[in-house]
């Protein structure tokens, strides 16, 4: 059926390697050229030209640019087919920093990484994102400044900020659209928050979003259509389609965790609504069902620590959401024709347990 199944966790790295597109927002046609350097698809200035089908000049200019932002070095001379050999262009991944943040429900993960995504700084932290855009984003920055001073580069070295958030994102002003789980944050203008403090492109998107782009880009650059789940606390898709993020009218594509799974009137989801796949099969709707039955759970992290330590009931619990899951993927499955089905979060950190259920399900379906 032209599919396969991959259980990988989120790396922060996918995340800096995402965000670390330099000039993209300001300058597209120079950060064009730089692309194309940066990823080996034409590095001398003929070969630009030829794959742009820009004029010589024009290519010439942007790559004086790009060579005056230091964001390109001249390597020496490379293959020539007869006539003088031509120079060749290599990107200086060194040429500034790019800072991230991952913020989750009650955890954030702050980094600062070089051009080409590879961390110089990184640290954690339990954060509740409840607290509010001022807070969060208030212990965000004293981080980035931290991280800088520890790696010895100035703010001004700053070239972009990525800043990954659990809810819907309107990407172009970089504002969350109604987010469940964000109290305050609701058309919080993060960018214009950074604006004050860094003159970097900032780009927000939600979390899951991120996680899709960054696996893409890592590990399946050649595939056109891919899934990628975030079982966490709660339950979210992205959606890579022809290689392209899939956002949908307001951010809100890939909303799976509120898909209806079952008409049980005691599984009340956090949305309002009855029986949405999350409240069945989250992170946090397993924990809370095995509190409920007198375990140390409060958080989707003990649900995977008990799966760990062969905890019987917790092992049958994930597997059975597993299934759950691969029952609503089946039907994204005949919807959407993924080639690749990436599923990651933290409980896909007791993978065997809920891949064997998502196996089950989707092939039961
Ligand atoms: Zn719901």
């Amino acid at each position: 059926m032209g599919l396969s199944f991959v259980l990988r966790t989120a790396l922060l790295s996918s995340l800096m390697e995402m965000k670390s597109q330099p000039v993209r927002a300001s300058r597209p046609s120079a950060g064009a050229l730089l692309s194309m350097i940066r990823d080996g698809t034409a590095v001398t200035r003929a070969r630009l030209a030829r794959e742009t089908g820009l004029a010589r000049s024009t290519v010439a200019q942007r790559v004086d640019a790009l060579l005056a932002q230091g964001l390109v070095h001249e390597a020496g001379g490379g293959a020539s087919t007869g006539g003088r050999p031509a120079t060749v262009l290599a990107f200086n991944h060194e040429a500034g920093v790019v800072l991230v943040a991952d913020l989750g429900a009650s955890h954030a993960r702050v980094a600062v990484s070089d051009l080409l995504g590879t961390p110089l700084a990184e640290r954690a932290s339990d954060l509740d994102i409840a607290l509010g855009p001022e807070k969060v984003l208030e212990w965000v920055s004293e981080h980035f400044g931290e991280m800088l001073e520890e790696i010895g580069r100035p703010s001004d070295d700053v070239r972009a900020i990525g800043i990954g958030v659990p809810g819907p994102v309107e990407y172009d002003s970089g504002r969350p659209v109604n987010p469940p789980i964000m109290p305050g944050w609701d058309d919080f203008p993060i960018p214009e928050w950074f604006a004050t403090r860094y003159s970097a492109a900032v780009l927000v998107d939600n979390d899951v979003n991120i996680m899709a782009r960054g696996e893409h880009w890592m590990h399946w650059r050649d595939t056109r259509h891919l899934l990628l789940i975030k079982v966490g606390t709660g339950i979210g898709c992205g959606i890579v389609a022809d290689g392209h993020i899939h956002r949908g009218a307001r951010g809100a594509a890939g909303d799976i965790g509120h898909i209806q799974v079952t008409r049980s009137e005691d599984v009340v989801c956090r949305c309002g609504n009855i029986g949405c796949l999350e409240a069945v099969a989250g992170g946090q709707a397993l924990a809370e069902r095995l509190a409920t039955a007198g375990e140390a759970t409060s958080r989707s992290r003990d649900v995977v620590r008990l799966v760990r330590e062969g905890h019987a009931g917790a092992i049958r619990m994930v597997r059975d959401a597993g299934r759950t899951l691969g029952e609503v993927l089946a039907g994204t499955v005949n919807f959407f024709n993924p080639e690749v089905i990436v599923i990651g979060g933290d409980v896909a950190e007791a993978h065997e347990h809920l891949l064997a259920g998502v196996r089950e399900g989707i092939f039961r379906a």
